[in-house]
């Protein structure tokens, strides 16, 4: 496993010589030391990136469409590899593991394709009189910050994009997970990409060492996925600066279940949306409103299914419920249970952590008000948190009763469904489906879950910025 930075084209440890563990939440073994960077590395990868910038922006699209294409084709060769590093720094179950390696390899495949299809545009003034040509180009050096809950794909996510716009750019992964990403670079190396067009750092301490790499003029663009709170304070750095932002933020996605759902779409769709890379992801069903017609059917079948889901390290590919990334995210998720409880909701199945690992049990509660802390939190982890309701205007106002809007979903009847759908106030609603996350459309959220959108044919243009050329008729 690569344990290095990577600057300019070449793999090398922290220049103060530090290194910090990379824990197994399966069993809390260090596996890994990996170099920690210094302000000295992150200035130098922004000079790597600074310097490789105008010859990075002038290749042709074809050429970076075909290293996109090779990365893709080293990651599906090696998916297994891939797969392994994920679960052994995060905890997730092999079948995350690889869904997630389908879902990161895609990125540079779509954008491989995307690279060579940057629009313009021509115009004649409503006079007659003047052209007007519409250019777009590389925004310039890019600072990409992901988070630990998918560490592959949403680190392709932004460099794909990054690269096929013809941006250099500087990756930080979060501290828990930054051997997927060094895997990643790697690829990108092995695919051929020039020196200094991908550097990566892991900084410490990270908020004023990124600050620093957000005040270098030359860096253009700041994409960053994680929480609000972070994302706040990064947008206040940005400010200063006036540095160009795509945010993609915390959620707290309502799950609705209609009166006359077809309750075996629900359940299957309701598991996909809640256990997910155990929950850890900021598209998990987090709060579900069933209606009192179907509540206690939908809460046997949900109870039986999630009955059934085997925990344990995802190295064994039976499990179907990996561990939590760390043993604060496991007693965060006990103590949101318990809190629950402690609000008035009934404890129907699990509640269990394990003392030897970050594992926490797959767990549903009933009679879960709202407003309660549970359905106020980004819970982060296996846990199912019923609310009954019987008017559906009032699911509406209680799904919409926050300050997030990142994902929704809502299983019933097509058209009724979908008319419920048109009043969330969410980026991406899931109408009887329970996994919306696709390379070939736009994610992303409203309110405070983000600004911009990822993927698609709208993730490119993140990274590109118009140029006016004016012209006579
Ligand atoms: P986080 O905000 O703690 O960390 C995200 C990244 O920011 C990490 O790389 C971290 O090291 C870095 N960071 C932390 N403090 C920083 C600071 N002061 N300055 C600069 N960088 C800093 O989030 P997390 O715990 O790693 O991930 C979970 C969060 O990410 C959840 O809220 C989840 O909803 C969100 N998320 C959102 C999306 C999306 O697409 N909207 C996708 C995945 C995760």
């Amino acid at each position: 496993m690569i344990t290095d930075l990577f600057i300019d084209g070449e793999w090398r440890p922290g220049s103060d010589g530090k290194r910090f563990d990379v824990i197994d939440p399966a069993d809390l073994s260090v596996v890994a030391q990996f170099a920690v960077a210094s302000e000295k590395d992150c200035m130098d990868a922004v000079d790597a990136a600074a310097a490789a910038q105008p010859t990075w922006a002038a290749t042709a699209p074809r050429e970076r469409s075909e290293l996109l294409r090779k990365a893709y084709e080293i990651l599906t060769d090696e998916v297994e590899v891939f797969a392994e590093i994920m679960v052994r720094e995060n905890g997730k179950s092999w079948s995350d593991a690889m869904g997630e390696a389908g879902y990161a390899k895609e990125f540079f495949r779509w954008f491989a394709e995307e690279a060579v299809r940057v629009p313009g545009d021509y115009r004649l003034s409503p006079a007659g009189d003047k052209r007007i040509i519409v250019d777009r180009s590389p925004i310039g050096v890019s600072l990409l910050i992901t988070p630990w809950n998918f560490p592959a794909a949403m680190a392709t996510r932004k460099l794909a994009p990054a690269l096929a716009a013809g941006c250099t750019t500087i990756l930080k992964p979060a501290r828990e997970t930054p051997l997927t990403a060094a895997y990643v670079v790697d690829v990108l190396r092995r695919a051929g990409v020039p020196d200094g067009v991908v550097n990566l750092v892991t900084p410490v301490p990270t908020g004023p060492l990124v600050k620093a790499m957000i005040d270098r003029p030359e860096v253009r663009k700041l994409s960053f996925t994680g929480s609000t709170e972070v994302g706040r304070d990064l947008l206040h750095a940005c400010a200063d600066s006036v540095v160009s932002t795509s945010m993609e933020l915390g959620g707290n996605a309502p799950l609705i279940v209609l009166p006359g759902a077809d309750l075996d779409e629900a359940v299957e769709g309701a598991l996909l949306a809640k256990m997910r890379n155990g929950g850890s992801a900021c598209t998990a069903a987090n709060r579900f409103y069933v209606h009192d017609s179907v509540h206690d059917e939908f809460v046997s079948r949900m109870t039986d299914a999630l009955a059934k889901v085997k925990v344990g390290s995802g190295l064994d590919r039976a499990n179907g419920l990996g561990a939590l990334v760390s043993v604060a995210e496991r007693d965060k998720v006990a103590s949101l249970v318990a809190g629950a409880v402690d609000e008035g909701a009934t404890l129907q199945l699990g509640g269990n952590a394990s003392a030897d690992g970050a594992f926490y049990d797959a767990t549903l509660l009933t009679g879960v008000t709202h407003g309660s802390t549970i359905t106020t939190t980004e819970i982060f982890g296996p846990v199912t948190a019923i609310v009954r309701f019987d008017d559906v205007d009032e699911a509406v106002r209680m799904a919409n009763d926050t300050e997030f809007g990142l994902m929704a979903y809502v299983f019933g009847e097509e058209r009724a469904a979908v008319a419920v759908a048109r009043r969330l106030e969410a980026g991406m609603v899931a109408v009887n489906r329970g996994v919306v996350s696709d390379p070939a459309a736009p994610f992303g959220g409203v309110k405070q879950s983000g600004l911009g959108r990822e993927g698609s044919s709208e993730g490119i243009l993140e990274f590109l910025e118009e140029k006016y050329i004016a012209l006579t008729a």
